[in-house]
């Protein structure tokens, strides 16, 4: 760490035993900063991170980051010391918001109330630009009661289910809030979620999740939010189309009327196939790109807390048992995905005649079974390459999961025992499928994917199996299909964020291709929000 003017630090790498007092943790970072010539008087410590290494089974421990907030800034440098590769800058998640001066002749609209649309508009509303932000889908609470009736009965609605309405595809989720990419914006998302309700524990875990319970509260607050700020907020209002005016502003057409805009950020998510149709057709550069495909696994929750764990399974400061499981040596790559502890299947099906499914969990994660998904990559070669090529990949393995689940949305289902060839039988067992409270039928897994996918699942089974012991047992059930793990394509856009030889049409979030799960999302959604705030001067100082 170069030497400089710091407000804080953080001391990283800290290994204690589950048991021990997170005040230990302060004061081995207070020695260690004292060690590397900082005066730890005057210095506010608090746990940054903490994380679980259950690497060794017989000595779990947890791994914390301490912050170290001076209480002004100092200049430091320093010492040679076996702590100083522990210690580094601590970064204020500070946005940084810079309003352009042009007037607008007409609101900013987001399409999408997805996670990039929500902290677009949020972000927006609350620096004065009253956005309107549209959903083809419901509210939260009329979203959930049709996503019960649709549990419940099979009675699907194409626009308002798990994958389309306020919130997005993530609200029924676990609400994982862990993401790959390293940006500064991700403490600002966090403590985004805490201001409208999500737990203060997301901002220390090192794994955040939020839970499906939560989350639909934190959204509906989020949109009265962006209403209390002169934003509108308008459901069950789907674009079907859209242009540039001479005047450089945008026509939507949409199920509730022409909305003119005077910028797009268009989040649609991974799912709105007929959306991506209407801006192929009105000539926006979409192009197919690599996504998975596969099935859900369950197994019994304290199964696999205990393979994870061990005797400290149940710990209450490990929490529920989490794997993340991959194997890339065949060259195409399998791996677990979006694993839900103590969670349930959902049928996260929007298009009629399909089957599919995806997880979510509750705050607690208290359910019996754990489940995630087991997927493996597609590329273009295995399609035509085109966009609408890889959407008709997916859709033709929906169907077929559709008609071998009983065609009446009841998901096909097979024990790893039956799918393995271990057993002639495909009998459930100990572990309950969750799926609609049980709806699935028995089938061979064979009908109903590739025949690549299936190969690449088996040998993935038995290398996840290898890794955490019981993973392949006979009774673990596999209930398909999984299809929207990402989004099948990719709308190009510039340096700018604005697609491609269109004018102030942002393509944003997952649905665009530049993200993947809520956190990245909602990051996407504030870049691209920050540069139409950019060019634009507030309606409302
Ligand atoms: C069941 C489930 C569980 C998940 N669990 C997690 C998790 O735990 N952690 C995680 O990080 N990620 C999770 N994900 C993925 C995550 O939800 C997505 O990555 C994220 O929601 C993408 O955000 P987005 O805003 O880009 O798009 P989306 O959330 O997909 O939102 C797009 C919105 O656009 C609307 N829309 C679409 N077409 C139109 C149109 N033509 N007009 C108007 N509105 C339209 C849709 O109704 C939808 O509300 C999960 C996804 C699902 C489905």
């Amino acid at each position: 760490m170069a030497d400089g003017k710091y407000s804080g630090f953080l001391v990283s790498g800290i290994s204690l035993p589950p048991d021990a007092n997170e005040q230990e943790a302060c004061d081995i970072a207070a020695s260690d900063l004292k060690r590397a010539g900082v005066d730890p008087a005057r210095i506010r410590f608090s746990i940054y991170k903490r994380s679980v290494d259950a690497r060794k089974r017989n000595d779990i421990r947890l791994v914390y980051s301490v912050a170290a907030k001076l209480d002004s800034p100092r200049s430091v440098s320093l010492a040679e010391s076996r702590a100083k590769h522990r210690i580094s800058p601590l970064v204020d998640g500070e946005l940084k918001v810079v309003c352009g001066s042009r007037p607008m002749s007409a609101p900013p609209v987001v399409v999408g109330m997805g996670p990039a649309g929500l902290f677009g508009a949020l972000l927006l509303a609350e620096n004065g630009y009253a956005p309107i932000i549209i959903d083809r889908g419901d509210n939260v609470t009329d979203r959930s009661a049709a996503y019960e009736r649709f549990k419940k009965f099979g009675l699907l609605d194409v626009d308002s289910n798990i994958q389309f309405g306020a919130g997005g595809a993530g609200t029924f989720s676990d609400g994982k809030l862990l993401t790959r990419i390293n940006d500064e914006k991700i403490g600002y998302v966090l403590q985004r979620f805490c201001d409208f309700g999500a737990p203060e524990e997301i901002l220390v875990a090192a794994k955040p999740h939020v839970g499906t319970d939560l989350l639909l509260g934190i959204v509906d607050k989020m949109l009265s939010r962006i209403e209390e700020l002169g934003g509108k907020v308008m459901y069950r209002t789907r674009m079907d189309g859209i242009r540039e005016l001479a005047d450089g502003n945008i026509a939507l057409e949409t199920t509730s009327g022409e909305i003119v805009a005077s910028s797009v950020l268009m989040a649609v998510g991974h799912s709105a196939r007929d959306t991506y149709k209407m801006l192929l057709e009105n000539g926006f550069m979409i192009e197919a790109k690599s996504f998975s495909v596969g099935v859900r696994v369950e197994h019994l929750r304290e199964d696999i807390d205990r393979a994870l764990y061990g005797d400290m399974a149940g710990h209450e400061k490990l929490g529920k048992g989490e794997y993340h499981l991959s194997d890339t040596s065949s060259g195409r790559g399998v791996y677990t995905f979006c694993m839900c502890p103590g969670g349930e299947v959902v049928a996260a099906a929007s298009e009629e005649g399909g089957v599919v499914v995806n997880g979510m969990s509750y705050n607690a994660r208290d359910g019996i079974n754990s489940n995630s998904a087991v997927a493996v990559s597609v590329f273009k070669n295995d399609y035509d390459g085109t966009p609408m090529g890889a959407i008709n990949f997916q859709r033709s393995i929906e169907k077929a999961a559709f008609e071998a689940g009983g065609a009446d949305y009841s998901a096909p289902m097979q024990t790893v025992a039956s799918f393995l060839g271990r057993s002639d039988k495909n009998e459930i067992g100990r572990i309950m499928p969750t799926y609609r409270d049980g709806k699935v039928g028995l089938c061979a897994l064979d009908t109903v994917l590739p025949a690549f996918i299936c190969d690449e699942l088996r040998r993935g089974l038995l290398s996840f199996d290898r890794k955490l012991s019981g993973f392949a047992c006979d009774d673990a059930i596999l209930t398909g299909v999984e299809t929207r793990t990402s989004a099948p394509v990719r709308i190009l856009r510039t340096d700018e964020l604005r697609a491609l030889g269109k004018g102030r049409i942002y393509p944003c979030g997952e649905g665009a291709g530049y993200a993947g799960g809520i956190t990245s999302a909602a990051i996407d959604g504030l870049r691209v929000a920050l540069k139409i705030m950019e060019e634009f001067a507030p309606e409302r100082p």
